[in-house]
């Protein structure tokens, strides 16, 4: 553990803490809330503050509500950017029940559910996230438009790229709440960026992509921006990927890596790749959990279509990058960063397992153009597709038992059901591409 309860006292007391926020995620990947004074600290760290569960989307129902926030203390930070009289901090929480045991719904119980069970296989995770996102202008109410801070040409009066100055301040805001930054570049697509912070263990990596997230966000209002996560906003540009690049170690070691093994690649990392890609359509509501989300797994974006890996640099679903050693690493390209990062990781995880488990061999690699290939060529590398949509990937979801039994019934139920009516929903509404195909021509 990093801190006990007296460094927080202290640290409260030292950054004049006025408020602390109390942070979970539902379902669906948003981050949650409850903001405590100071003066309920010694309560909030014993788990006694109680919220009302009824109100967070896919959680319980009213007769069952009362729920409570465990606060795990070693996520403990204040925020750096100014917001009045004294400082805010926040925890990142479990969910427990009125019983006082872990709520199952709760994505990161979930996620824990799975670490302990790669825990007695022998194994701790490691998880290094790119996020990519696009930064957009808000107009004069504030509210977000399409128009991106470097195409915006005609915006001529602009003198400095705000794009760039806000992607500066980010990474100053991340790095004062220990973030370890890595990279930040400009995207491919007009208004699209990436910031790449360190690997860590799985859970604090689910915990760094909601908090990461959270100041991203919070940094571009601040210079009068739109920061948006949404998987494809803009037709006929790259969208927005979540690379979640994962180890396992074992004893200490990277279980990955076999200095005499076929690309220096040992059986655990094969089996995992297997797992990966046996489950892949199953876990893509997952992974790919939005409407939108299917708009981005086309081709000619750089967004994975087919269910391959590859050691070289192509775009397959999973790539080995070239680092060995500790580095050795398996690289997951289709998730989207409007994927539940709890849920994501523990159900990469458990399909990774499984291939261990089963001893799952996965197919030998494909090195040529995937996009190139007609069906023959494919079906004869039993190359599959990742679902076209989400309706195919919740139908895919309901077939994989291992995916199911990862998230546990009562976030499946949940799931499922809002992942449906998303789906019905969409594909009753009259879209502008229809109204453009057929208004005039029938
Ligand atoms: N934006 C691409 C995607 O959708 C990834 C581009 C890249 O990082 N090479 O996954
Ligand atoms: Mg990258
Ligand atoms: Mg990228
Ligand atoms: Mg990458």
């Amino acid at each position: 553990a990093r801190y006990n309860r007296d460094d927080i006292f202290r640290m409260v007391k030292e950054q004049n803490v006025q408020f602390i926020r109390l942070q979970f995620t539902d379902i669906f990947g948003v981050l949650k809330n409850v903001a405590i004074t100071v003066n309920q600290l010694e309560k909030a760290l014993d788990g006694e503050l109680m919220f009302d569960g009824s109100s967070i989307d896919g959680f319980v129902r009213i007769e069952e509500s009362d729920m409570y926030l465990r606060p795990d203390i070693d996520s403990w930070v204040t925020f750096p950017w100014h917001s009045g009289e004294g400082a805010v901090g926040r925890f990142i929480c479990d969910v427990h029940k009125s019983d006082g045991t872990p709520f199952e719904g709760d994505p990161r119980v979930i996620l824990q559910k799975v670490l302990a069970e790669a825990a007695e296989m022998g194994y701790t995770m490691n998880v290094g996230p790119e996020c990519e996102f696009f930064l957009f202008q808000t107009d004069e109410k504030g509210r977000p438009t399409l128009i991106t801070h470097d195409n915006a040409g005609y915006f001529d009066l602009t003198p400095v790229d705000l794009g760039e100055n806000a992607r500066r301040d980010m990474v100053i805001n991340l790095e004062d709440m220990n973030f370890e930054i890595e990279a930040s570049h400009h995207e491919v697509a007009p208004g699209q960026h990436e910031i790449d912070f360190k690997y860590a263990d799985a859970l604090t990596a689910a915990d760094n992509i909601q908090t990461f997230k959270f100041v991203v966000r919070t940094i571009a209002q601040r210079h009068g921006l739109h920061a948006t996560f949404m998987a494809k906003p803009i037709f006929g540009i790259n969208g927005s990927g979540m690379h979640v690049n994962q180890s396992l170690f074992k004893n200490g070691q990277n279980a990955f890596y076999d200095p005499q093994g076929e690309l220096e690649l040992s059986m655990d990392a094969y089996y995992y790749i297997g797992g990966l890609m046996q489950h892949a359509r199953g876990m893509a509501a997952v992974t790919n959990p939005t409407v939108n989300s299917y708009k981005r797994l086309v081709p000619g974006y750089e967004a994975p279509v087919y269910v391959a890996w590859s050691g070289q640099n192509r775009s397959p679903l999973i790539r080995i990058p070239a680092k060995r050693g500790v580095s050795t690493r398996v690289e997951m390209r289709n998730p989207d960063p409007s994927c539940n990062p709890y849920l994501a990781i523990a159900v990469m995880l458990k399909a990774g397992l499984d291939g261990i488990k089963n001893k799952i061999t996965p197919p030998p690699a494909v090195n040529q153009n995937i996009y190139e290939m007609n069906q023959k060529e494919k079906d004869d590398l039993a190359i599959n597709s990742l679902p076209g949509s989400l309706e195919e990937a919740v139908k895919e979801l309901k077939n994989d038992a291992v995916i199911m039994y990862a998230l546990g019934n009562h976030a499946m139920d949940r799931f499922v059901e809002a992942k449906t009516l998303e789906w019905d929903e969409y594909r009753t509404k009259v879209s502008r591409w229809e109204i453009d195909q057929y208004l005039t021509k029938f």
